[in-house]
């Protein structure tokens, strides 16, 4: 049988960096179901859509085209690689992802697209809903500062200039949403290991990750 290593947890934790990581010392697969959410969102927001309208969110999510190849992903033929990292998409991601029909479909996806292969696959609800039987769960928190100032480097890096303070907001908002909402709240499988990387180099974070998997 193949092997499903799942890594969960909030934005800014380098979840996002140290599964890509994992997976490629491992030669798995990997998936990033943020970004599945993400161009969700950045397809309603194209077509103005009213996103208190579930209804309309959830029958866009059914019927959209998401190509997935590692580092490129397609919404209906259209590269959203950059665009769906842009803030405005971010925060839309968090309420699409409260919609249990989005989910649904997320879900079912997502399963495919583990099928017949090793795959590290990174979240928020990975290791709890959506592969409740991995063999190797991994829940990675960081204080909320050291999260913000992550996101910040990392939007730097992109080209994006965005205060703390800004970015310190939204986290907040983004992570009371995914923790509150009714349907898949962030939270860590019983039988995840938690791994803080508040004072943790990724490095670091990456080797303890490849330890663990291991033994
Ligand atoms: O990880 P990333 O920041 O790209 O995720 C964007 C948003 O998508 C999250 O804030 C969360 O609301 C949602 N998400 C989710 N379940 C996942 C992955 C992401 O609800 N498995």
């Amino acid at each position: 049988g193949h092997v499903v290593i799942t890594i969960d947890g909030p934005a800014g934790t380098g979840k996002s960096t140290a599964a890509r990581k994992l997976a490629q010392l491992l030669g798995f697969s990997f998936l990033d179901t943020g970004a599945m959410y993400r161009a969700i969102a950045w397809g309603c927001l194209q077509q103005g859509m009213d996103l208190t309208r579930h209804d309309l969110v959830t029958n866009f999510a059914r019927q959209a085209d998401l190509q997935i190849e590692d580092q490129t992903i397609r919404l209906n033929g259209q590269d959203v690689t950059q665009a769906i990292r842009l803030p405005q998409v971010t925060l839309v991601a968090s309420q699409v992802a409260a919609i249990e029909g989005v989910r649904e479909q997320m879900v079912a996806l997502q399963r495919r697209a583990a099928e017949g292969q090793n795959i590290v696959t990174e979240g928020r609800d990975q290791g709890t809903i959506v592969f409740p039987e991995a063999p190797c769960k991994f829940f990675l928190t960081a204080s909320p500062l050291e999260r913000a100032k992550r996101r910040e480097a990392q939007l730097r890096s992109s080209g994006q200039t965005v205060p703390l303070e800004e970015i310190l907001e939204q986290q907040q908002l983004r992570d009371e949403r995914d923790e509150n909402r009714t349907i898949a709240p962030l939270r860590p499988a019983i039988d995840a290991t938690i791994v803080d990387t508040t004072s943790t180099s990724l490095e670091e974070v990456i080797d303890y990750l490849q330890r663990v998997v291991i033994t």
